[in-house]
């Protein structure tokens, strides 16, 4: 229960949670680098608070900030892509693989390379580049926990007995921010309003996808990667109050459930512990004070993004690459304001009508999967600056 941790993407929401872990148990790990995008200062306070050998910026151009930034504490530092690679190259048992979106793909990819364990939250490796992941880490020895809390609720509750004998897998979803609201509420849903998620406090990216369901959609092809389940035995159902976060149906009739308060500490914590529990600070669960569990069925109708997933899991080949590409350029465009919230779906539905109509390989590397997704991406613009754009509401 003791190791060397890499964190990539350490300034942010995962990365944060991660280090408020590892601070409660300074004793027992210590950090061999840290990494992230361009936020300079919000990397050196996490490597200084850490004592991180390494600290790696993904922007080449702000290496002088970074360096002025650790000037005398004796952190070594770098920027660009050489530096992300010495981030991964430096010994660790665990690398914390938190970058968001298709940039997590490739420093992903070289950590498992190496033989490392890695502790996933970055979804969009296994959506995009589901197979080739399974295969590198197959190949190379190399563990992958998963981080996100539906997968390690799910991971805790299949140790419970023997793969052959599942059923079928249930993932929980809190239906995000807009579960209540009417579709002409959500024509003219904000970014700000993206960002009230009932239970969780997460990255910009993530807020927008858990409003739109899209998350749960990427969770399920990620479900079918890390445990190898069909995806006519994957199921969602809408749990608002989020303690409940997956459950696996046995073929006897019992169901095993992973509960927790919905807290990312605790499924971050179960990874670095590996085969220990780590106290978190996490409050205990009072049955009695929450006082109802209930649950329902996804509205498809309103949150069409769940069903464009399912479909591209159902597709397979190249439609989940597809379907990450887009749904990052509309989400992009949805935070620059440059796109209403409905049309998220919109945009993802007209690139994937795109890729069915244009008969594309499924990837089968991690470089195939990145050239994939930068073919999805310039299509995804393309619908985004003018074209009709399919109405992906059911109603
Ligand atoms: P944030 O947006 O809060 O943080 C993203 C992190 O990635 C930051 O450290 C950012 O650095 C870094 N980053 C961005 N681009 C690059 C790049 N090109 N190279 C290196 N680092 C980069 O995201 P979250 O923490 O919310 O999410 C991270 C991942 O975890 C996502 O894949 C998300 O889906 C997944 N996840 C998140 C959960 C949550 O509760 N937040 C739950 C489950 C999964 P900088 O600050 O410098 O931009």
């Amino acid at each position: 229960m003791s190791g060397r941790v890499t964190i990539l993407g350490a300034t942010g929401s995962i990365g944060r949670s991660t280090a408020a872990v590892l601070r409660g148990h300074r004793e027992r790990f210590s950090v061999s680098a840290v990494v992230a995008g361009r936020d300079v200062a919000g990397l050196a306070a996490a490597a200084i608070d850490l004592g991180a050998g390494f600290a790696a910026l993904a922007e080449p151009t702000l290496l002088a900030e970074l360096r002025e930034a650790l000037a005398g504490t004796g952190i070594a530092c770098g920027a660009g892509a050489s530096a992300l690679r010495e981030a991964v190259d430096r010994e660790a048992d665990l690398v914390v693989a938190a970058i968001s979106g298709v940039a997590g793909l490739v420093p992903t990819r070289d950590a498992l390379r190496e033989g490392r364990s890695v502790a996933l939250a970055n979804k969009e490796s296994l959506v995009s580049a589901g197979t080739a992941f399974m295969r590198e880490a197959a190949e190379r020895g190399a563990a992958i926990l998963p981080m996100d809390s539906e997968h390690n609720a799910l991971a805790q509750a299949l140790a419970a007995g023997h793969p052959e004998d599942v059923e079928s897998l249930t993932l929980t979803a809190s239906g995000g921010p807009f579960r209540t609201w009417t579709l002409e509420a959500m024509r003219a849903a904000t970014q700000a309003q993206t960002a009230r998620h009932p239970t969780y406090s997460m990255g910009a990216k993530i807020n927008v996808d858990s409003a739109s369901l899209m998350n749960k959609g990427l969770e399920l092809i990620e479900a079918h990667h890390l445990f190898g389940v069909p995806p006519e035995r994957l199921e969602v159902v809408v749990h608002p109050q989020s303690i409940i976060h997956g459950l696996v149906q046995w073929r006897d009739g019992a169901v095993t459930a992973g509960m927790a308060h919905p807290d990312m500490r605790v499924p971050i914590a179960h990874c670095l512990g590996l085969d220990r529990r780590l106290a978190t600070g996490v409050p205990r669960l009072d049955l009695a004070a929450i006082g109802r569990f209930t649950f329902e069925e996804p509205d498809l109708g309103r949150f069409p993004c769940l069903r464009l997933a399912r479909e591209a899991l159902a597709g397979g080949g190249p439609m989940p690459t597809v379907l990450n590409g887009a749904n990052e350029v509309a989400v992009e465009a949805f935070l620059k304001g440059r796109l209403g919230f409905l049309d998220i779906a919109r945009v993802v539905e007209s690139t994937l009508d795109w890729a069915a109509g244009a008969p594309l390989p499924a990837p089968r590397t991690i470089e195939d999967a990145l050239a994939l997704d930068a073919e999805a991406r310039a299509v995804a613009a393309e619908k985004l600056a003018g074209g009709p754009l399919p109405s992906a509401l059911a109603g």
